[in-house]
């Protein structure tokens, strides 16, 4: 419902809004500025709204709106109005909305704020190419401010239909944001700006101001890469006698090579890390450290410590960089911490899908147990575990296996583990003391073949590890058949 800027009370509680365009999948970039959003929410005991600017209709998708709250609920974040959950302040799709901006956009043209144009693309391209060519700004040029009534006939009859323009009064615009303190813009450097296009749908610098405004949002808290779009939104703000919201405008993300972060860094959307089993608190906790820090100088913090410490004093005013390495370095922590029931659930149907038969559970939990010290993310569960699902192993170095060493260790092994009974870690170290004694084969020498002989690598998890899983049956008949002649 459509609010009156005299209902509008000062705004008292902290309410912020994440305001995705559904038009793709949820970028680590939009993530980050959503759970900063979401952590101030969450620290001043405020509201976070979702709202889904959607204005751009051939781009925008019911299902890409679907994948984008689901990407957000996986990471743990949740909102207390959005198209969803509703709320007081609904509708929270810009395309349900557009009555109010149309409404809005009137007023402006009845106060001569606001203008029709009729320029064509054609006409204003070429425009813009001459004022180029005399070495001017390619700027709107006002030409329809000044129509006469017979060149305004002409358009209407010619059937043009016109956009609706902010005429953009001169002088020094001013706003103050968190980060970068007081802000100053020319407006003879702004050209009049479209608000409502020909087929009467409002562009976002237009709807973003009243939704902000009618949804009574606080602080809007957004990438510094729209920093120049605020200008023209804090003139709509003013024209239409609407408070201001405190701005914070958060630093942009950069690659490791310190370029603005796109695909090229492979870092893009949240569903491909999920679908490589990196886990939410872990991506979470790392995108929180993209242009901010906690006062202790921690790296793990975990969610709760997340919000706690979350201020804006803290905000960097640098750009941030994307480093993968660290991510998975968190990744990897939050792997080794996880319960091992849910990192066994997480980690099934990546075993699964690799057709390795996950039918014994407890079978599949010891076998992570064994694993997860090693692991990054959890798409490399396949990799680390191959050696406990497939009995057919190809030796990485034959040569080790049939050294004359090797052979005679092979042969010890199995005489010194023909009767046993009990096995575990233990066990095998003992055996293994036994065969270095008879053979005189140690270190080295002793323990690579017998990995090679168990994994068919060199590397891996550690072998009393891998021994306890396989169980001492296995062991024996992969020694026997690493044994030749
Ligand atoms: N829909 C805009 C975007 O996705 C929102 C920008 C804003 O927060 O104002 O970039």
């Amino acid at each position: 419902m459509e609010r009156d800027v005299s209902e509008i009370k000062k705004n008292s509680e902290v309410r912020v809004r994440f305001a995705p365009s559904p038009t793709g999948y949820l970028h680590v970039g939009n993530a980050r500025t959503a759970i900063l959003n979401w952590l101030f929410a969450r620290h001043s005991g405020g509201k976070m709204v979702l709202r889904i600017e959607d204005t751009d209709m051939e781009r925008s998708t019911r299902e890409f709106e679907q994948a984008l709250m689901e990407d957000l609920r996986w990471l743990g974040l949740d909102w207390d109005e959005g198209p969803d959950v509703g709320g007081p302040y609904g509708p929270y799709r810009q395309s349900e909305r557009l009555e109010i901006y149309r409404k809005y956009a009137v007023r402006l043209l009845q106060e001569g704020r606001a203008f029709y144009c009729y320029c064509t693309p054609e006409e204003l391209k070429e425009r813009a190419e001459q004022a180029i060519a005399r070495g001017e700004d390619p700027h709107y040029d006002g030409h329809c401010l000044r129509l006469t009534e017979e060149e305004l006939r002409r358009y209407r009859e010619e059937g043009r239909k016109p956009v609706i323009r902010f005429h953009v009064p001169e002088g020094t615009i001013r706003f103050s944001d968190v980060v970068r303190g007081e802000v100053t813009f020319e407006g003879r450097n702004l050209s009049d700006f479209v608000i409502l296009r020909s087929d009467g749908i409002a562009t976002y610098n237009f709807a973003v101001v009243i939704d902000d405004a009618l949804m009574n949002i606080s602080h809007v808290i957004r990438g510094e890469d729209h920093l120049s779009n605020t200008p023209k939104q804090v003139l709509v703000y003013q024209a239409l006698g609407f408070d201001l919201p405190t701005f914070v405008h958060i630093p942009m993300i950069l690659g490791p090579d310190r370029t603005k972060l796109s695909k090229r860094h492979g870092a893009s959307s949240v569903r491909e890390y999920r679908e490589k089993g990196y886990l939410p608190e872990a991506l979470v906790n790392f995108l929180s450290l993209l242009g901010w820090s906690s006062p202790s100088g921690d790296e793990i913090l975990p969610v709760e410590r997340l919000i706690q410490e979350f201020g804006f004093d803290r905000l960097s005013k640098s750009a941030a960089v994307f480093n993968p390495e660290k991510l998975n370095w968190m990744n990897g922590w939050y792997i080794r911490h996880a319960d091992l029931d849910r990192l066994t659930d997480l980690a099934i149907p990546f075993l699964q899908q690799a057709g390795f038969d996950v039918s014994d559970r407890e079978y599949v939990k010891k076998c992570l147990a064994a694993v997860r010290d090693g692991m990054e993310y959890l798409q490399q569960v396949v990799e680390k575990c191959s050696v406990f699902f497939q009995e057919e192993l190809e030796y990485e170095n034959e040569e080790l296996i049939q050294d004359p060493k090797s052979q005679e260790v092979f042969r010890r092994f199995l005489q010194e583990t023909e009767n046993l009974q009990d096995w575990n870690g233990d066990v095998f170290r003992a055996v293994m003391k036994k065969v270095q004694q008879s053979t005189g084969v140690k270190g080295k020498d002793l323990w690579m073949p017998v990995r090679m002989a168990l994994t068919g690598r060199q590397h891996g998890p550690e072998l009393i590890r891998i021994v306890e899983v396989l169980g001492l049956q296995r062991c024996r008949e992969r020694i026997k058949k690493a044994v030749r002649g």
